[in-house]
């Protein structure tokens, strides 16, 4: 092991504890920070340190305007370790930052890292004069990742590290340290099951302490069974009438799991889908370790067609059918394309698959009936327009129930939520259960 700096090293020979990086070596600790994802959803970044390691699980930005807002730093010659749960900006984003300089190992699924592939180089396209670093760095994350696979446990020092099925999109897991304490990082995960995953089925019963989600520690989601039902209703009827159904969904999971609702309906006649969700597509399609419900994808597959250019996108709007598209919220992406051509059709709808994040266009169609046109007519929608609610996290019960499976007095930490979430579920763990929970703070560090 590497010696400590020499201050650092002085201050251990005093036996005084003010300096940071001071580790006893004796006391049985872990210690637990957070640079980011504090009663917010964004940029997620937990610090775990033991006696001899320090391991960083996620680290990823916050979509703002005008630039994307980064985590509390952190340099790669100071870890021993970095862990991306899943693919998404808000856990990946400022991950190639520790490719700039220091060799640190970083560690994901490899769907993790193809799907990080995608969503990084079109975040720089996206946002690159904001990104403080580039493609180059993206491609060295892609090359030098040490892949992981689901159930697997690596020894990080004193640490072991095992990683679970988060159930949350292909490639995401939980992760589970054990040290002198046990440390559970639940990620971005659900416990239902959906027609691509069959969720998370890790019991976190005798953990010492959890670090959780909070997204939607307030809101109960509807049932799975009945939302496809309430959706495959809806676009039965405008495709019966000869109108065309738009679904602006995810490119990653959210798309592949609406052909495979349609599938598993029987609904095979005209389906397009467009945008990144192919390219996304085509990644599950090739790795079957990913995706539960692989048969009816690859079924699903057989049926769609992959609209790459022009002329196709112009083919599926002019004909009756269901086309899928991102962007999920209607901000960008071939969907705006669609929303043009059909927003005056009565016998058309558009049909969101997800929450609407308030200001986003797919927020204000759902509030008022309007849309902006080429970025500057605002106009009244005619097309029919209506919300299902499928979500990739736990809903307010699903979190609870997993609360419940601890034991009193454990630690828990509510974050990745709006403030009013994450204390809603830290109260609830603390009241109703005998847990010792809170709400953390940015850059305290907590003794489990
Ligand atoms: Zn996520
Ligand atoms: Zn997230």
């Amino acid at each position: 092991m590497a010696l400590p700096p020499i201050a650092t090293f002085k201050i251990f020979l005093n036996s005084t504890f003010q300096e940071e990086d001071c580790r006893d070596q004796s006391v049985e600790t872990l210690k637990v920070s957070f640079l980011g994802a504090v009663e917010e959803v964004g940029r997620a970044a937990v610090l775990v340190e033991t006696r001899e390691a320090r391991i960083l699980l996620d680290y990823g930005v916050k979509p703002s305007e005008p630039e994307p807002l980064f985590p509390g730093h952190v340099s790669a010659k100071d870890l021993d370790a970095v862990i991306i749960t899943h693919a998404h900006l808000d856990h990946s984003g400022a991950a190639p930052l520790f490719m700039l300089n220091g060799r640190v190992k970083v560690y994901a699924t490899e769907m993790t890292f193809k799907l990080c592939d995608i969503l990084l180089r079109d975040f720089i396209k996206l946002s690159g004069y904001y990104i403080p670093y580039e493609v180059l760095e993206v491609e060295e994350l892609i090359r030098r990742g040490v892949r992981i696979e689901y159930g697997e446990t690596i020894k990080v020092k004193d640490a072991e590290i095992t990683f679970l099925d988060a159930g949350h999109i292909p490639g995401s897991i939980q992760v589970l340290i054990n040290a002198d304490k046990t440390i559970l990082y639940t990620g971005d995960f659900s416990t239902t099951r959906t027609r691509l995953l069959h969720g998370s089925k890790f019991n976190p019963d005798g953990v010492d302490a959890v670090v959780m989600e909070s997204t939607y520690a307030t809101t109960e989601h509807p049932k799975r069974e009945e939302l496809e039902k309430q959706f495959i209703n809806n676009v039965k009827e405008v495709v019966e009438l000869g109108g065309r159904a738009l679904v602006p969904a995810f490119a990653v999971a959210r798309s592949q799991e609406m052909m495979c609702v349609l599938e598993a309906y029987g609904l095979r006649e005209s389906i397009f889908i467009d945008g990144m969700a192919v390219k996304v597509l085509d990644l599950f399609l090739e790795d079957k370790r990913y995706v539960d419900g692989y048969q009816l994808l690859y079924s699903a597959a057989k049926h769609v067609h992959r609209v790459n250019d022009r002329r196709k996108r112009k083919q599926a709007v002019e004909r009756s059918g269901v086309i899928i598209s991102p962007a999920g919220m209607l901000k960008g992406g071939p969907a705006t394309f669609y929303v043009e051509k059909i927003f005056d059709d009565p016998y058309s709808a558009i049909y969101l698959v997800s929450f609407q994040i308030p200001g986003t266009p797919g927020a204000k169609l759902l509030e008022e009936r309007k849309i902006l046109i080429r970025g500057e007519d605002e106009v009244e929608v005619k097309a029919r327009v209506e919300q299902f609610l499928f979500s990739a996290h736990a809903g307010r019960k699903e979190l609870r129930e997993y609360l419940k499976k601890l034991n009193p007095g454990s630690r828990v930490f509510t974050i990745h939520g709006e403030p009013e979430a994450c204390r809603d579920l830290a109260n609830y763990a603390k009241e109703e259960l005998d847990l010792d929970a809170i709400v953390p703070e940015k850059s305290v560090k907590y003794e489990i």
